[in-house]
């Protein structure tokens, strides 16, 4: 375990910065010599096709004046309040995610998978053992713009998050009684369809969209006749199908999900089956442009290439990123190749090296150097016992490197970081109710060095708001931040049980004694 995404100290980016070129030669080798490729992909990467991230989307003076900040108006409850601006933000997305074409990324790495990743020895075993269409190359991305199904098939694609071209009913309802009939609850919007959204507002008025879906003669009514596209079978408003902020709508595309974690078995498996032969099975998993906001392509990255190793394959994570190009968790760093760059730039570099390296023929692709590069400024400590059961949480006992402390168990403060902490707690508290809200939580937890949003901000709630009233004391928000809220998604879900308890014992203590003090445990 360790700490969530940091920035990397000064003289750590200097010498990343000095091995770029190295680590582009060992990242080369590494796809190259690999039986299976994962590429793993956030914001970064679609903002390398000029697309704007929600936060940038949001920042015009229309949201400004009504004080609406990005998560804010990713609240599905807008469908409801203000429809005009539910459709004016979504509508805007769609519209510029169709207007976007994807960046020239997604082909080099479309191209590396017609070249080694497809028809190949492992992909038919790996067939064998998920059954599906995917080959030994999966994409799976935070990114809602479906950018990624234009290039690669729909049996290699996950997205974690949605897409903006699937739409669903609002009425959660009505969509479970589709699924459970077996009609279709998720419809694609037709390929002409434009929302028309005011230059100035923002917003998209129900009327006329700028551009009509065609409706050929036969064809079934799919719901996009306006410009605020109404559900087929019970004429309630769609909305995209993307897990927004508080929003417990969102229906997942079950099968692409299923698709995907047969997959991940199958390539685990492999790994068990080529253990111990003469090959180990060889994963690169290249992640680009996930930054520190929304983690779980991180950790996912990170777990998955742990897993691996755990059962005897030989994993290696490239994390492109300019900022937090290391590993979250120290002893990762030894299966990292870190690049500070931006996407699209390390991908062609990457790619230009491979075709160099591939041009000397077999016998040097065989015997490139593809490990990860030490870093003089990035020791790793290793962990005696707990050889990486793949949970990414250690609960088998590992202990933190770096703080010493097993999982669950919560660190200790110091007085000046409790300090920090109450001085926080109290500035977001502008109404000195010694209480906060959601939002006032994110903002305490963003100034204190953190960024929640969205499923993490729930978890964050939930882990700490017992009551469930909407609201979280100090206690409970110091507890929570001293034990878990630093940690990655993954690792506070882990944790949330183990505050749970503590809180109990917290509670009861307290009580017992009638007095507001803090039981250490
Ligand atoms: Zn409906």
């Amino acid at each position: 375990m360790g700490a969530g995404p940091s920035a990397p100290k000064d003289e750590q980016m200097e010498e990343l910065k000095e091995t770029t070129d190295e680590s582009v030669q060992r990242a080369a080798a590494a796809i190259a010599q690999a039986d299976v490729l994962l590429l793993l992909t956030g914001a970064g990467w679609s903002a390398d096709s000029g697309l704007s991230v929600y936060k940038d989307v949001a920042d015009v003076q229309a949201y400004r004046e009504r004080d609406l900040t990005y998560s804010k108006i990713c609240e599905p409850h807008w469908l409801e309040d203000d429809p005009e601006l539910f459709f004016g933000f979504w509508g805007g997305c769609f519209n510029d995610y169709r207007e976007t074409r994807e960046h020239e990324g997604y082909h080099i790495v479309k191209r590396w998978r017609d070249a080694l990743f497809d028809r190949t020895k492992t992909s038919r075993t790996l067939a064998a053992r998920h059954g599906g269409a995917a080959q030994a190359f999966y994409s799976f991305t935070s990114n809602v713009d479906a950018h990624h199904l234009r290039v690669f098939g729909e049996a290699e694609v996950r997205e974690c998050h949605g897409n903006s071209e699937t739409w669903q009913c609002s009425d959660r309802a009505c969509h479970t009684f589709a699924e459970s009939a077996d009609a279709p609850s998720r419809w694609a919007a037709p390929s002409e369809f434009r929302f028309a959204v005011d230059g100035e507002t923002h917003n998209a008025p129900d009327g006329a969209p700028s551009q009509p879906a065609a409706a050929p003669a036969g064809k079934p009514q799919h719901g996009f006749v306006g410009n605020h596209p109404k559900c087929p079978r019970c004429a309630k408003c769609m909305r995209p199908s993307i897990l927004m902020f508080a929003d417990s709508d969102w229906c997942d595309d079950q099968a692409q999900r299923d698709r995907w974690d047969a997959w991940q078995s199958a390539v685990e498996e492999q790994a068990v089956a080529q253990k111990g032969g003469t090959a180990p099975l060889r994963v690169a998993i290249l992640e680009v442009g996930a930054g520190g906001n929304v983690t779980t392509i991180r950790n996912l990255a990170e777990t998955t290439a742990e897993s691996i190793n755990g059962k005897g394959g030989v994993a290696t994570l490239i994390r492109v990123n300019p900022d937090l190009p290391l590993a979250d968790s120290n002893r990762r760093q030894a299966s990292t190749i870190s690049l500070p760059s931006y996407g699209l730039a390390a991908v062609k570099k990457i790619d230009a090296a491979m075709t160099a390296l591939r041009k000397q023929g077999e016998a040097a692709v065989a015997t490139a150097d593809a490990s990860p590069l030490p870093l003089r400024t990035v020791p790793i400590v290793p962990v005696e016992s707990n050889g990486g059961d793949g949970s990414g949480s250690g609960r088998g006992g590992g202990v933190d490197p770096t703080t010493g402390l097993k999982p669950g168990e919560i660190a200790p403060s110091s007085p000046e970081q409790l300090l920090k902490i109450r001085e926080t707690f109290d500035a977001i508290d502008t109404d000195g109710s010694g209480t906060l809200d959601r939002e006032e939580v994110k903002n305490a937890a963003l100034q204190l060095g953190r960024c929640f949003i969205g499923k993490d901000l729930d978890d964050a709630m939930a882990a700490m708001d017992c009551d469930g009233n909407g609201e979280v004391d100090f206690d409970e928000f110091c507890e929570w931040w001293e034990g878990g809220g630093k940690l990655s998604a993954s690792e506070r879900f882990d944790l949330k049980w183990a505050q749970f308890g503590a809180r109990m014992d917290q509670v009861l203590s307290s009580a017992l004694a009638g007095a507001g003090i803090r039981n250490p445990a």
